[in-house]
């Protein structure tokens, strides 16, 4: 099963994600950890991504997009992957799927959490990442919409998406998005 996750910073995307991977036994495929991993590393690709992560834009699509083929290669994403914090602009929506086309193995489902935008600014000044700065979170949410929101309308026109109220404590939002994936199931 392919799966992507949608949502703004900090609806709870990473955590729903490890609970989820967890539940389908299919590996997590996180861009953002990807990057902070090479950026751990020192690798160029890293110190590159860097300077956009600080900023709160986005990294470029073939930096990401390249992350994301690899990763794919991988044996152990050949029964299925979720997808969290990928794709981010339909331009990524639209390689992602040329890329699982090609392998004959397209999106199942497209997991879009919803949190109010005051709850999420809260969430992340209290998370306190190296990006989760006051003026750099007003910079991604500003990202977020103008480059990922359309991304739910891209994928309700593919009949893949399926809305997640994203309010209350990360076991209640877990029991919503079971819900979903039993209903599928029947
Ligand atoms: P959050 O969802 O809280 O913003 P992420 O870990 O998903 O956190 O992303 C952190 C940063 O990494 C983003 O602000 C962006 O700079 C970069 N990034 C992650 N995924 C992508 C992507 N698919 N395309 C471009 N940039 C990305």
């Amino acid at each position: 099963m392919r799966i992507v996750f949608l949502g703004p910073p900090g609806a709870g995307k990473g955590t729903q994600s490890a609970l989820l991977v967890q539940r389908l036994r299919i590996p997590h495929l996180s861009t953002g950890d990807m990057l902070r991993q090479a950026l751990i590393e020192g690798t160029d690709l890293g110190k590159r991504a860097d300077q956009f992560m600080s900023r709160g834009e986005l990294v470029p699509d073939s930096v990401v997009l390249g992350l994301i083929a690899d990763r794919l290669d991988a044996p152990d994403c050949e029964t299925g992957c979720l997808f969290d914090g990928f794709p981010r602009t339909v331009q990524q929506a639209e390689a992602l799927d040329q890329v699982l086309s090609k392998r004959g193995t397209p999106l199942d489902l497209v997991l879009a959490l919803d949190v109010d935008e005051t709850e999420l600014y809260d969430r992340l000044i209290q998370r306190g990442r190296l990006d989760d700065r006051p003026e750099v979170i007003q910079e991604r949410f500003k990202t977020y919409v103008a480059q990922t929101r359309p991304l739910f309308e891209y994928y309700a026109d593919r009949k893949l998406l399926a809305p997640i109220d994203g309010a209350g404590t990360p076991d209640e939002v877990f029991k919503r998005i079971e819900a979903i994936l039993d209903r599928r199931a029947e």
